[in-house]
């Protein structure tokens, strides 16, 4: 699935036809925060939970920063080492491998293939870095935000809207010298979203706290989440919202497929190129430059019947 050969990618879409019928059965969560926040230890502790409640767990990671520099800024560490060793709990990071439709596109496939393979709880967890936020809300039923208390609210993403985005939100780390001032934290975050309405009809965004170190506030945040995929149920949100996120996929896989045909074609790059020079240099006008790109795309699909 994650290979970009084309014929290794016709064998992909097969499967993924094939396997449809046995997807969509797993809970999809999204887990962000900064760097440092205590992701894969909170992980840890709420696959713990997971898997002690009788459900197969497997956790993808979403990494911005494998397929621009190779490097990661989640993997490199050896993460989640008791999960890892659980039968249980698949663990899958981010690769760096470029392939259609990005880090991204594949990710959404190996959902389906972890759905199809069994697993009744899947994790995706991305840095809060960039647009991966957005791009892991896309894909899951309930986005969690994990903060830190006084690092700093900008730098976590207030700013970007990240908090608009969360079905819930954890202050991690709240234990020792930390406690009092995650507690803190998180009255000033309750009321702050005190105005704000949550898109799932009479779900108040709720704001825990909890400590991976001394192991509490875990089993909240997981009765917090069943809560959720109760109330979305029942309220028909869930459903609505898969719909809408298959249907935005699916836009979007086709237009990474038009990206690909420009990319992957030597005489349409090379047209690409030259109209760039034109508009760099002023002597197009850009909207004219993407209609003469365009007309050499069609003139390539003709020649090529
Ligand atoms: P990530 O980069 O968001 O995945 O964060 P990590 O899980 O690697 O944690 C970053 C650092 O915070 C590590 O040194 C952890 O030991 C520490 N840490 C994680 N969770 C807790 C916690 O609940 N309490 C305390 N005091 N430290 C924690």
């Amino acid at each position: 699935m994650e290979s970009s050969l084309p014929e290794d990618m016709a064998v992909a879409s097969l499967l993924l036809e094939k396997i449809l019928p046995k997807t969509g059965g797993a809970l999809r969560i999204g887990i962000t925060g900064i760097p440092g926040v205590g992701k894969s230890t909170f992980i840890e502790s709420l696959g713990k939970r997971i898997i002690d409640d009788g459900k197969r767990l497997a956790v993808l990671s979403i990494d911005p920063s494998s397929s621009v520099t190779r490097g990661s800024i989640l993997g490199d560490k050896t993460r989640m080492e008791t999960l890892s060793k659980d039968q249980r709990a698949f663990i899958r990071p981010s690769s760096s491998a470029l392939t259609l439709g990005g880090v991204t596109a594949r990710t959404r496939e190996c959902i389906l293939l972890c759905e199809a393979a069994g697993y009744d709880v899947i994790i995706v967890e991305t840095v809060g870095v960039g647009q991966s936020e957005t791009a892991v809300k896309s894909m899951v039923d309930f986005f969690l935000l994990l903060m830190l208390a006084g690092a700093g609210d900008e730098l976590q993403g207030i700013k970007k809207g990240i908090i608009e985005l969360a079905d819930g939100i954890v202050i991690t780390k709240a234990d020792g010298s930390n406690a009092e001032a995650a507690v803190s934290a998180k009255n000033v975050l309750v009321n702050a979203l005190h105005f704000f309405n949550s898109p799932v009809s009479s779900w108040k965004t709720p704001v825990l706290t909890s400590s991976a170190l001394t192991d509490s506030g875990v089993s909240e945040v997981w009765r917090m989440i069943l809560q959720f995929e109760n109330h979305s149920k029942a309220s028909g949100h869930f459903e609505r919202t898969r719909s809408a996120q298959n249907v935005s996929w699916f836009s979007e896989f086709f237009s990474d497929l038009l990206q690909a045909d420009l990319h992957f074609n030597e005489s349409l790059k090379e047209v690409k190129r030259k109209l760039e020079s034109d508009v760099a240099h002023s002597r197009l006008p850009a909207r004219s430059a993407a209609e003469k790109l365009m007309k050499s795309y069609y003139e390539m699909i003709r020649n090529s019947r």
